[in-house]
């Protein structure tokens, strides 16, 4: 097996990754090496790079939508073979025994870490992970594809959890990659998606009603219907009183996303009649079982912009102004 692998390299907060030829990382007990075949571009990983999440690894390999072959494993991993296709998600490792863990709350361990932020992700030929935080992945489907599953399909699904069983009307505040993904759960399940974005956006206005929104516009206006529940993905604070003001009594407005800029204050009276404001944070394996079990099933169909390894920054750029629809996914 090659000894160096390629991979794009964060060394520090705010600069480009660097490409960079790099040792083959080895598996230690429990992991698996995998060779990368595709890995998604997240808001999250521009979040890591502009440093508005504190204390990343360094250097990093950015990347936590990771699909990939297993190479070789680690000493005491079971239920895995080489050859597998499987997925590496944003958690990959919780201690098991903190009080969040007990409670079948994985998602916020005290000891987490996390893919492509404490732990090297997936921008590189070869990747490690814990073999107990990985999902089998059909070795059928376009690896490209699936990649966005992994944390647009997953944190989508999470928060679309959370907006309760009972809301027919949905709205989505940021139509990107979780959001193109989760419309088709929403519609197979025969409920009404309300897409919100950038003010004069009619491009994704357009590819949300392709999707299946019964309505699309901008992100300042108020719906025609008012909302049993909104989920917000676009790192806007604004939007929360916003989202708050479209959603009927007992409504819920779910932030799915891991940094927001300041939300403004807002008179009391939106939040009122028992409307409600919730963060999603992470994701637990049930929730990503439930989900890969999910999407063939709707059968979800992804939107990918792909690229190659070494257009990893051109990617970040690209997802930063918005410059296409659906999900960018290195394709390595
Ligand atoms: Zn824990
Ligand atoms: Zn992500």
């Amino acid at each position: 097996m090659m000894e160096k692998m390629r991979a794009m390299v964060m060394v520090a907060s705010g600069k480009p990754l660097l490409p960079l030829l790099i040792p083959v990382p080895q598996p230690t007990a429990g992991q698996v090496l995998l060779k990368v075949h595709a890995c998604g571009v997240c808001r999250t990983d521009l979040h890591v790079l502009d440093g508005d999440l504190p204390h990343p690894k360094l250097p990093l390999i950015l990347g936590h939508e990771v699909v990939g072959e297993v190479v070789t494993l680690g000493e005491g991993v079971s239920g895995l073979t080489a050859g597998a296709r499987v997925g590496v998600p944003w958690l990959g490792y919780t201690d098991g025994t903190c009080r969040f863990c007990l409670q079948e709350q994985e998602n916020l361990c005290d000891a987490a870490r996390f893919t492509g932020y404490t732990l090297d992700g997936g921008y590189a030929e070869y990747a490690v992970a814990d073999a107990r935080y990985t999902f089998p992945m059909a070795p059928e489907d376009d690896p490209a594809e699936q990649a966005p599953l992994l944390c647009a399909g997953l944190i989508g699904y999470r928060a679309y959890r959370l907006a309760g069983v009972h809301a027919f009307r949905i709205g989505v505040y940021g139509f990107g990659a979780a959001a193109h993904i989760l419309a088709q759960v929403a519609v197979h399940q025969s409920r009404e998606v309300y897409a919100f974005t950038r003010p004069g956006d009619i491009v994704t206005q357009a590819f949300a009603r392709q999707l299946g929104a019964v309505w699309a516009g901008d992100s300042n206006v108020l719906p025609p219907e008012p909302l049993d529940a909104a989920i917000i993905f676009a790192p806007v604070g604004a939007l929360v009183p916003l989202a708050l003001r479209a959603v009927i009594k007992g409504g819920v407005v779910v932030c799915a996303g891991i940094h927001m800029s300041e939300i403004p204050a807002f008179p009391y009276n939106l939040l009122w009649e028992e409307r409600h404001i919730l963060s999603v944070a992470n994701l637990t394996r049930r929730d990503g079982e439930e989900f890969l079990a999910l999407a063939p099933r709707v059968p979800v169909h992804t939107t990918v912009q792909r690229y190659s390894l070494t257009e990893a920054n051109a990617a970040l750029d690209d997802l930063r102004h918005g410059r296409f629809e659906g999900a960018a996914v290195l394709v390595i």
